[in-house]
């Protein structure tokens, strides 16, 4: 296929800037790369792939390899850049990173062989949404490739939801899913979670925020404008027959929706870029939020669940400190549950049931860990087998993990937990298994090309050539030996070259007594070379037993990979039950290295009740013993926690420590606290006011705005809000109204637990007008000009900042510090100006030159001040003064 992608191509047509005069290789090049436009082409020449045109010049900075030109100075000069062979995956790991599609073109006939130019075609096409080699991979990510479709204007054609459905597909695993969206923000929401490596959309109706999402984060992206990929008449039949339904209604789709033509478009490209049929691909979900919590994108930044605010990489994430998976199926679940956390306390409780079972039995745990890590990817090799590219050593690699399943599942034997019993109960496979071990050889050769690949005993032909490849050594000796005496030539060697195949050795010396029916082939100075019958027969039947011998292993071989994708359904069960094993049994290892407790899941709705909770990452990377602090939220009685505090008091981990204690705890993993009980919570949400938020480099009070407008049309009973700074993007007196009204909505509407974090102490007023609103501080203890921060969140309210404090601990000079104490002591004093605002400009010093204030206010009121200033009341007549006050307001306005 040939998508038309929206920019330039990345491999853009090189007949733009064509050479004069065409070799014949540039000729078998240019055609090969015509039927590849949108490709970087790999082009095989000898021991190197090379690039041409503009490929090479879009690849070398890439690559970092040298631009140069071909037949430079000639009127066939092209620019060029290659890349040894033997370092492609290297090479290629590059390109897709960078986002390039990448066709590698080899050469399908032996040059030794060819008359005339070598034969070359292109053997992979590789795009950064459907790469399947594990070097190439990261084992414990995901890697999707996506399918965007809107439904336009055309809104009765289709499923009838009017919105839009992308459809990501992990062609590694074969895991493919769709999601349908209401409205462009949910469809930015899932794009930003999953971030798919590639995306396939359709332009038509595509709302404006998802295709500048797609634009700026998806390096490899391609509008599909019209293509047939997403002809709505073929998506459903596509599909149907892809999983050999006769409808979709199955999986819950209707015929003509987004998510349909979306999943139709995202799995004919990966078949057509992968020539597979994709057998491994056997069923397609529906994701639905109703069983799943909701986390948006911000959300997980904020809790920095998988990705660090400052770094954006793993360190300092959840993911890092609770991630004590040992396979890379199990890798890739735990992502999955964290980011989808479950709601059904039922079925949460299930999870936590399994965990306890592997806490509580440690050398079970144990045992079982350390199997587990044996039992490598099936879910990868699976894939791997279904796309036809299994080497014999991933062979050899799932031989191998699927002989420790058996005894995996015995250790599960007997456990009580049900999710326990159910995982016990997977099959193993083992008829699959004990094909592989019969048919491999132990430690097979990299490619059944080269033989070496199947075992002894498979097939008595192959074993028989194998002897007489084996025994060609004592064949020749035996010959040797035969001449030797039938000649008298005590000397006469039998030996092998590339060019003569086998002959006879005999010394000059000696060459008058060969006997009439040796045939001299070669003369050398010293001797010559002779054929016989007898040595060509022999000849003959060891060249012929050695190809007759790959042939067989490479058959053996072709069979016992078809042999694994057939068994598609059953590895990929078993590869799930895997994954969530490993997951369950990392959360028991996490629960007994920090002391984690079984949370007790309630209704939804029910209170948030955490004692003596730690924040998981901050306890187990800070160098401060870490306090642990209670959390109460009630939807009756303590809604809204309004939390005040100093900077650096422990608001902002408070904060974060909760969330992350509910999305663990609804994720089935034990929390880090001494106990809680946690009404299942439907949504997290989490805001950060702008200016804590600068790391993003993307976040303006806007943004911070158009968050929390989210918060307050979606958030409801069931939710769980954590709002930390929400105003600080302002000014004080903007930030502050805002922040105070953004309280009372929440009180009245959709009531969901908050935890809102300020430093406005203002807002702890709120507490005594609105009955669900409680006011907790974080603990501090004043020394002589000192704070020590106790990191104890007390009931009540903080009194003061203490940012002057906080100021000289960070080693603001101590003349400032001490200039703002004075500062702060004219405010509290109550000095106040004209205007009824604090003074705050007096100080040891003269007062400043006319006796004005500081700027701190508007011109506007400034200039009604002195209006005011200068306005000889007594005198005054009513009109005049009525007159007066029209002009101070107007100016004000
Ligand atoms: P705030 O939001 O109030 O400014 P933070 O939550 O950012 O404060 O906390 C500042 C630092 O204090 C954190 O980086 C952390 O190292 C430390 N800290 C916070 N809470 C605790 C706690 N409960 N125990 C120990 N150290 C803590
Ligand atoms: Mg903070």
């Amino acid at each position: 296929m040939s998508p038309s992608p929206s920019r330039p191509p990345s491999g853009a047509a090189p007949a733009a800037r064509p050479p004069q005069r065409l070799t014949p290789m540039l000729r078998q090049y240019l055609e090969i790369k015509a039927a590849h436009p949108d490709a970087i082409l790999l082009y095989r020449m000898g021991d190197f792939y090379e690039m041409f045109f503009d490929d090479a010049e879009r690849a070398a900075p890439i690559l970092e390899v040298q631009l140069t030109a071909r037949q430079k100075g000639t009127d066939s000069e092209a620019p060029m850049c290659g890349v040894p062979h033997h370092a492609l995956d290297a090479y290629l790991g590059k390109l897709l990173a960078a986002g390039l599609r990448v066709a590698v073109c080899d050469q399908v006939e032996d040059p030794a062989e060819a008359k005339g130019l070598v034969r070359r075609e292109v053997t992979r096409v590789i795009t950064p949404g459907t790469v399947s080699e594990p070097e190439l991979l990261d084992g414990k990510e995901e890697n999707l490739l996506a399918g965007v479709v809107w439904d336009g204007d055309d809104r009765r054609g289709g499923g009838g939801n009017g919105g839009g459905a992308g459809a990501f597909l992990d062609v590694s695993t074969g895991n493919f899913f769709v999601r349908r969206w209401l409205d462009a923000g949910e469809g930015v929401d899932d794009l930003e979670v999953l971030r798919p490596r590639e995306v396939l959309y359709d332009e038509a109706g595509l709302p404006e925020p998802v295709r500048g999402w797609i634009e700026r984060r998806v390096p490899c992206s391609a509008a599909l404008d019209g293509d047939r990929l997403f002809d709505r008449g073929r998506a459903a039949e596509l599909l149907e027959r892809h999983f050999g339904t006769a409808t979709l209604r199955g999986f819950g789709l209707a015929p003509g929706e987004p998510a349909v033509r979306a999943a139709a478009a995202a799995l004919a490209y990966a078949r057509e870029t992968q020539h597979s049929d994709l057998a491994h691909v056997r069923s397609l979900a529906l994701r639905e939020s109703g069983e799943r919590m909701v986390l948006d994108p911000t959300t997980l930044a904020n809790l920095e669940v998988f990705r660090g605010l400052r770094e954006g990489g793993r360190r300092g994430t959840l993911l890092a400190v609770i991630d004590r998976t040992v396979t890379a199926p199990g890798g890739r679940a735990l992502r999955d549950w964290l980011r989808r956390p479950l709601r059904d306390p039922a079925a949460i409780a299930r999870r936590h049931d399994a965990v306890g079972e592997l806490l509580d039995d440690a050398a079970r745990r144990e045992r079982l860990r350390e199997l587990l890590a044996g039992t490598g990817d099936p879910e990868r090799l699976l894939a791997r087998a279904v796309l036809g590219s299994l080497t014999p050593r991933e062979a050899a690699a799932l031989r191998d993990g699927l002989a420790l399943v058996p005894e995996v599942l015995a250790r599960l034997a007997g456990c009580s937990s049900q999710l326990l019993a159910e995982l016990a109960a997977a099959d193993p496979l083992p008829a699959l298994a004990a094909e592989l071990a019969r048919v491999l050889a132990d430690e097979p050769a990299a490619s059944a090309a080269e033989g070496g690949v199947i075992a002894e005993g498979v097939d008595r032909e192959l074993d028989d050539c194998r002897s007489l490849a084996r025994d060609t050594k004592r064949h020749i000796l035996s010959l040797e030996a035969k001449e030797r005496e039938a000649t008298g030539i005590g000397s006469l060697k039998i030996r092998y070259n590339k060019v003569f195949g086998y002959f006879a050795e005999v010394t000059k010396a000696n060459a008058h007594r060969v006997p009439d029916h040796y045939v001299r082939k070669q003369t050398l100075v010293n001797a010559e070379r002779y054929v016989t019958a007898e040595i060509k027969e022999l000849e003959e039947k060891i060249l012929a037993a050695e190809e007759r011998r790959l042939a067989l292993e490479e058959r053996h071989y072709r069979e016992l990979v078809a042999r694994v994708a057939a068994e598609a359904e059953g590895l990929g069960a078993l590869a799930a039950a895997l994954g969530a094993l490993d997951v369950l049994a990392a959360f028991a290892e996490q629960a007994a290295r920090g002391r984690y407790a079984r949370p007790r899941i309630d209704p939804p709705g029910a209170p948030i009740d955490v004692r003596a909770g730690r924040h998981p990452v901050v306890e187990a990377t800070s160098r401060e013993p870490f306090v642990p602090n209670d959390a109460e939220l009630d939807s009756e009685s303590s809604q809204i926690v309004l939390l005040t505090g100093p900077n650096m008091g422990g608001k902002s981990t408070y904060l974060r420590q909760v969330a992350l204690i509910v999305l663990m705890a609804q994720a089935g993993s034990f929390v880090p606290a001494e106990a809680a009980a946690i009404g299942a919570v439907d949504r997290i949400f989490t805001r950060v006011g702008a200016s804590d938020d600068l790391a993003r480099g993307e976040s303006t009070f806007m943004v911070e705005m158009i968050e929390t407008a989210n918060i307050l049309h979606h958030a409801g009973p069931e939710s769980l809000v954590v709002l930390d700074e929400v105003g600080r993007g302002t000014a004080t007196f903007d930030g502050l109204s805002l922040a105070w009204a953004i309280v009372e909505h929440l009180h009245e509407h959709g009531r969901p637990k908050t935890l809102f974090a300020t430093h406005y102490h203002e807002l702890t007023e709120l507490a005594s007008v609105l009955p669900r609103v409680v006011n907790r501080t974080l603990a501090v203890k004043e020394w002589h000009d000192d704070i020590v921060f106790l990191r104890r969140v007390v009931p009540g309210s903080a009194d003061k900042s203490y940012g002057i404090q906080v100021a000289r601990l960070a080693g603001i000079p101590e003349s400032v510090v001490a200039r703002a104490a004075e500062v702060l002591a004219n405010l509290e004093a109550g000095e106040y100006d004209l205007s009824g605002r604090p003074r705050i400009a007096r100080g040891g010093g003269p007062e400043p030159a006319g006796g004005d204030q500081l700027a701190l206010f508007a011109p506007e009121e400034q200039a009604v001040a002195s209006i005011l200033r200068g306005a000889d009341v007594d005198r005054l007549t009513p009109l005049e003064a009525l007159n007066l006050l029209h002009r101070l307001k107007a100016r004000l306005r």
